[in-house]
């Protein structure tokens, strides 16, 4: 299974904002990005103009970095968003707002995308009353994801629940307690993306993926 390995902190500095890739250190000052790192390379101190071309990819590269999509993956959400009646660049975010790993970061089962991800692979959540290790799959309307009832995935989460309450957005339903899990209550909208990528110029994505 293909997934991004690279040093994370390397990677926002070379979108230029926070990607919110690791966990507590992303909200410290500890962060390169809040103290003015320069993008990587020898000659990250020379930020060049970007063409237009180079505007739109920056512009994709930070959503598939945001929600830890290869370029593979990401070319099919778009083949299925560009096949919808909506608009095709609202379509693309709530697709990825639905993958299973975003989910379960978003229920605050995990502090950001990457554990999430690792999560669900290493077998700790279950769908629907079913064991799913599939971070890519697109969750419907009435799914319920809950943590595997073995202490150490009760553990994991409830100590994820506890140091960072999660603020869950309308489109999912948080039910804690002994064995916590979440519904996904109805299809998101372009509302309902995470606010910390809430700025991203879907039209730009748009643009350089039909070209
Ligand atoms: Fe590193 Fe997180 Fe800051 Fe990005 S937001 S540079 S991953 S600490």
């Amino acid at each position: 299974m293909a997934r991004l390995t690279d040093p994370v902190c390397k990677k926002c500095r070379r979108e230029g904002m926070k990607l919110y890739l690791k966990a507590s250190r992303c909200y410290t000052p500890k962060c390169p990005i809040d103290r003015e790192h320069p993008a990587p390379g020898m000659h990250g101190m020379r930020r060049s103009k970007l063409s237009e071309y180079g505007l739109r990819l920056r512009e994709k590269q930070k959503l598939k970095l945001f929600y830890g999509v290869l370029e593979a993956q990401f070319r099919r959400y778009f083949q299925i968003a560009s096949r919808s009646p909506e608009n095709t660049g609202e379509q693309l975010l709530t697709i990825l707002e639905r993958r299973l790993d975003n989910i379960v970061h978003r229920l605050g089962f995990a502090p950001n995308r990457i554990s999430a991800r690792q999560l669900v692979t290493h077998g700790h959540v279950q769908v629907n009353g079913t064991y799913c290790n599939i971070p890519s799959r697109l969750l419907r309307p009435g799914d319920v994801v809950k943590v595997r009832n073995k202490p150490v995935s009760l553990k994991l989460v409830r100590t994820n629940l506890q140091e960072s309450p999660p603020e869950v957005p309308d489109f999912l339903e948080l039910i804690p307690g002994e064995q916590p899990e979440g519904r996904v209550t109805r299809l998101p909208s372009r509302s309902d993306v995470d606010p910390r990528i809430a700025d991203i110029r879907e039209q730009l994505i748009i643009e350089i993926a039909t070209r």
